[in-house]
């Protein structure tokens, strides 16, 4: 018989998780009026309203915290981090930051000039802000197959390399750099294939431009191009990294992600000029070059993060429980975006909840009906995120509209992820007594979501 896959670790240290019944949930979520960001986490049984810095660090990354060394100029430990870094990616030059999109802000204070256009595949959110607030703009050259979540293809998360010419070709003297996710994480933590990583190297190399990637869940992403780009199965995890980084100039990251740590970020660069250009941002913004808004023990932990989450071991366990959610998801019959990726499940609640009308929110609908089935908090990736237009100020449903159940690293078991997905069966299975939603009572202009207040109808 084959042995089944298990965690490639074992549990230290627990922390209690509180159960709650479903009339404490009823009255909490009313209070939170609908709406799972004004929850308090100790009302969530399991969280998955996101993946970013919920990690559980190893033992020795605490060991690490202990030999953190607080220096204001020239800490050990930015050092360690320092060369961790250069050892994976072979970016010589190192600026810390606080977060992802702290690194975002100095390095593109430097490069994005108003006028700018930054071609890319599906920029995130605060990278989008970031681009657009210095009056730039953000081309989405993503593939069009990553728009259709029932398509089943290796590599959704891939720029379109016709797109990116395109955009070149016509406009090439305004774009200071190409800006590659990986993974893809609009597009549903989607990874980009190594051939696609060439591919834009070569079109920038085309147009003498030079190419950034938003390494958040670069890990993730090299684990995918192992399990499913030919060539790759023999590699080990930190060979596929140092090939997919030869192909970019720098990287911004949030250590919040493949990190394995609960805070921090970083630039690393190739290029001199780029270094030279972005510290002049990091002392005013972020502190000196040396801890740029991290603790010294947050380097040191860091740096162990990430030495540790590129070892096959970890990042095979960290993705196959993603993929053990998915398929109890198809042994349900429950649509989500397929094929799953790397850190989150998106659940289709146009779908499921098909009886609910676009202008009373279904995935939100969802996400209330979960938390209040079992106590999981998702996340809506839909209307309500979408915002209203800016101009005619209607509500935007053109996109999709999605629950999104991330899952936070080394935190839960495979036996809640079966709670989570028998919550959903559940859910599932009474679906159609679910014929209302919710309305909006009281929004903000930007980013509602966070703070909406809602009424059930
Ligand atoms: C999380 C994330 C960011 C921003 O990082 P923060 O640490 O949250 O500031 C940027 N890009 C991608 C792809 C991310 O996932």
């Amino acid at each position: 018989m084959e042995l089944p896959f298990a965690e490639s670790w074992k549990i230290k240290m627990v922390e209690p998780l509180r159960k709650s019944t479903r009339e404490e949930r009823e009255q909490w979520i009313k209070e939170a009026d609908y709406n799972l960001f004004q929850l308090k986490s100790d009302q969530v049984y399991i969280d998955c309203l996101t993946d970013s810095g919920t990690g559980a660090m190893s033992d020795r990354q605490w060991a690490a915290m202990m030999m953190g060394d607080e220096s204001y100029a020239g800490s050990a430990s930015f050092f360690q981090l320092k060369e961790t870094i250069t050892k994976i990616t072979g970016f010589e030059y190192v600026i810390p930051t606080h977060q992802g999109r702290a690194a975002e802000n100095v390095l593109f204070s430097h490069l994005v000039k108003a006028g700018a256009i930054v071609p890319g595949n599906s920029h995130f959110d605060t990278t989008k802000g970031h681009i657009e607030s210095r009056k730039a703009f953000a081309v989405d050259c993503t593939v069009d197959e990553a728009k259709d979540t029932q398509l089943e293809v290796p590599f959704k998360g891939n720029v379109d390399p016709k797109k990116l010419e395109a955009v070149l070709a016509e406009k090439a003297e305004l774009v200071p750099f190409i800006i590659v996710t990986v993974t893809n994480n609009t597009a549903g933590g989607q990874p980009v294939s190594m051939q696609n990583l060439r591919e834009v190297r070569a079109i920038a190399d085309k147009y003498g431009k030079r190419v950034i990637f938003d390494s958040a869940r670069f890990v993730e992403n090299a684990y995918f191009i192992r399990t499913r780009e030919e060539g790759y199965a023999d590699k080990t995890i930190k060979e596929i990294c140092a090939e997919m980084f030869s192909y970019a100039d720098g990287m911004t990251m949030s250590s919040k992600k493949d990190g394995l740590v609960n805070m921090g970020g970083f630039i690393a660069t190739r290029h001199e000029d780029w270094y030279e250009g972005a510290k002049k941002f990091c002392i005013p913004f972020e502190g000196f070059l040396t801890y740029g808004g991290m603790n010294g023990r947050d380097m040191a932990a860091l740096a162990v993060g990430l030495d540790e989450n590129t070892e096959l071991e970890t990042i095979e366990t960290r993705i196959r429980q993603v993929q053990y959610l998915a398929a109890k998801l198809d042994e349900y019959g429950i649509p989500y975006q397929r094929p799953v990726g790397g850190h989150a499940i998106f659940v289709d609640a146009d779908k499921v909840l098909d009886q609910i009308p676009k202008e009373e929110f279904p995935a939100q609908t969802l996400a209330i009906e979960l938390y209040i089935e079992a106590g999981v908090r998702g996340c809506e990736i839909g209307y309500i995120l979408a915002d209203r237009d800016p101009v005619t100020r209607e509500n935007r449903f053109g996109g999709l509209d999605l629950l999104r159940l991330c899952i936070a690293r080394r935190v839960y078991t495979n036996n809640h992820m079966d709670v989570i997905a028998a919550a959903l069966k559940n859910v599932y299975d009474r679906r159609h007594e679910i014929t209302r939603g919710v309305k909006i009572v009281w929004e903000t202009e930007l980013m509602r979501h966070f703070t909406v207040k809602l009424e059930r109808l």
